[in-house]
């Protein structure tokens, strides 16, 4: 309810003015809001904690990593171009 709440107050903030960009390639304007993630932070590292084979599509294992250090919420947005995967 409250992150609801957030996200409504964000999107009118948006609307109202606030321009942000794209987190892909950080020149064009976001149109795609696709909420917060964390990203790492600061000191800290990646240690492996699994693996994973993205089933059978590539079949090459590959390590799942966990950040030790602080995370940092940011606002994950992406362009028109990012969000359709063309390239410039
Ligand atoms: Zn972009």
């Amino acid at each position: 309810m409250f992150q609801r709440l957030k996200n409504l107050v964000k999107e009118v903030k948006w609307r109202a003015g606030f321009t942000p960009l794209c987190s892909v390639c950080g020149e064009r304007q976001g149109k795609h809001y696709f909420g917060t993630i964390e990203i790492p932070r600061g000191k800290g590292e990646h240690i492996k904690v699994g693996e994973t084979t993205f089933g059978d599509v590539l079949n090459t294992p590959m390590d799942v990593v966990k950040w030790t250090g602080e995370k940092e919420q940011v606002e994950y947005f992406e362009c028109e171009k990012c969000f359709k995967g063309e390239e410039d």
